[in-house]
């Protein structure tokens, strides 16, 4: 089988690309491991941040979120200096349950003329020619196969000679493709393959949440955010009318979660100023979370004809909670970048260095996102930026803009901005 190009996983970012992709009339495998297209990624908090809105709506996702019945909205946030409320008219997060946001995406990119969806198979192996990946290798048990309504343009010549594969497997099926993007989630077996270079910084918070029916909030705003330096706690309105209470507490408390996660959990949002009243609440889900959630980086281009996206090449801290949007986002530049070479029948090289430079945007932001995973007290430049943010209106939309990753690091943390929140902070 030739396809221009060869997706490995249809969570988040590979459903992304393959909806982009085929619309770009590119022919895409979108190879996903799990049989049912109903599987969804369980270990995820899945709202997404305000700055993925434009985005979202440019790529007709956010209207079908919404109808699959996302609640969008502002979050205000609580600090040592109090609440932070947005001001209207910035952008609003957005928030749907893996469970309906995967299947959602999967059936898009289903039928996004050009993508073949093809369930229940398994990358093992990488395929290759002349230092080049041209293809993956199936293993796995034999599953569904769901295709688009039409075929798109096929670009230029795919595949070609093989000349070997990564990875040791002998035998299976082989799909062949242009570009291979690995798509494949945190523990990418794809970066595995191709022995991808990786950087793995620890994280000093864990994180446990649940879904409640009948909250009320205490604080200003349906959605919350406690900045307790190092604790953090999130109340989200979410799909279905349901809140998710989290807690992502430093690992010093680990103790105190291990017996009665839900009591733990009640016991950390009822000690949050301005509590949710959760005195008519129903849990209506298990417990969620993990003790241990390092933030990996990897280099996003690790071979020629081989590019990672979503958490493959960046695992951030789930704490901001950024994942998915770093995925929605990367996707996009990704296609913006490699899509024209790739209808032309060219090489996708420099389009792959476009991609590379656009990640720069999340680089920057993990590399705080890195230092803030250590759940150390917050640094004085950080103690004054959050001051000053409630005394200084312009102040306080760029804290806000920063934390929905709307704008780049450098338009809130640069020399004038300093200067601004300095003043801001010590005229009378
Ligand atoms: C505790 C926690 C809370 C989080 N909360 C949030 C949040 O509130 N908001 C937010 O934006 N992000 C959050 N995230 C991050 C978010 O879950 C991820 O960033 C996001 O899922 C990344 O999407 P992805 O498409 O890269 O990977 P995934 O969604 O993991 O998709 C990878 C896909 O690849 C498939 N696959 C893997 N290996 C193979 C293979 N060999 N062959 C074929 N298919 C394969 C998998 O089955 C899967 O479908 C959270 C993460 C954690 C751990």
């Amino acid at each position: 089988m030739t396809y221009d190009v060869v997706i490995v996983g249809a969570g988040v970012a590979g459903c992304t690309a393959a909806i982009l992709y085929g619309r770009a009339g590119l022919r895409v495998a979108l190879i996903e491991k799990h049989r049912d297209i109903s599987t969804h990624k369980a270990l995820c908090g899945h709202f997404v941040l305000g700055g993925t809105q434009s985005m979202l709506r440019r790529a007709g996702l956010w209207a079908a979120m919404i109808e699959a019945g996302a609640v969008t909205g502002h979050i205000s946030r609580w600090t040592a200096e109090g609440w932070f409320v947005p001001e209207p008219g910035l952008p609003e997060s957005i928030s749907l349950r893996r469970e309906k946001l995967d299947p959602l995406l999967r059936t898009i990119a289903a039928g996004t003329p050009g993508v073949d969806l093809m369930l229940g198979r398994t990358v093992t192996g990488l395929l290759e020619s002349e230092g080049r990946v041209t293809g993956v290798r199936i293993g796995g048990r034999a599953g569904g196969h769901v295709s688009g309504r039409a075929s798109g343009h096929v670009g230029g010549h795919v595949g070609g000679h093989v000349g070997g594969f990564v990875g040791g497997f002998v035998g299976g099926e082989e799909v062949h493709a242009r570009l291979v993007v690995g798509a494949d989630g945190h523990r990418s077996p794809v970066a595995r393959l191709a022995e991808a270079a990786e950087h793995v910084a620890p994280n000093e918070r864990f994180g446990w949440w649940a879904y409640y029916r009948g909250v009320v909030p205490g604080g200003l705003g349906g959605n919350q955010i406690w900045s307790l330096d190092p604790d953090v706690g999130i109340l989200i309105r979410t799909d279905d009318d349901l809140h998710m209470l989290v807690a992502f507490p430093a690992k010093a408390r680990l103790a105190g979660f291990s017996a009665d996660r839900p009591a733990a959990l009640e016991r950390f949002m009822a000690a949050l100023p301005d509590a949710p009243d959760l005195s008519s609440a129903e849990r209506v889900s298990k417990v969620i979370g993990t003790n241990d959630y390092p933030c990996v980086r990897r280099d996003p281009a690790p071979r020629p004809g081989l590019v990672l996206v979503g958490d493959a090449a960046i695992t951030g801290d789930p704490t901001p909670a950024v994942g998915c949007g770093w995925a929605f986002r990367a996707a996009e530049w990704l296609v913006e970048s490699t899509a024209p070479a790739l209808r032309d029948g060219a090489d996708p090289a420099a389009g792959v260095a476009g991609y590379r430079r656009a990640l720069r945007f999340i680089e920057a932001h993990d590399r705080l996102g890195r230092q803030d995973a250590r759940a150390l007290p917050a640094n004085p430049v950080q103690r004054l930026i959050t001051k000053a943010a409630l005394r200084d209106p312009e102040l306080g939309r760029r804290v806000y803009l920063f934390s929905m990753r709307a704008i780049p690091v450098n338009a809130l943390i640069n020399p004038r901005t300093l200067v601004r929140a300095l003043w801001a902070v010590m005229r009378p």
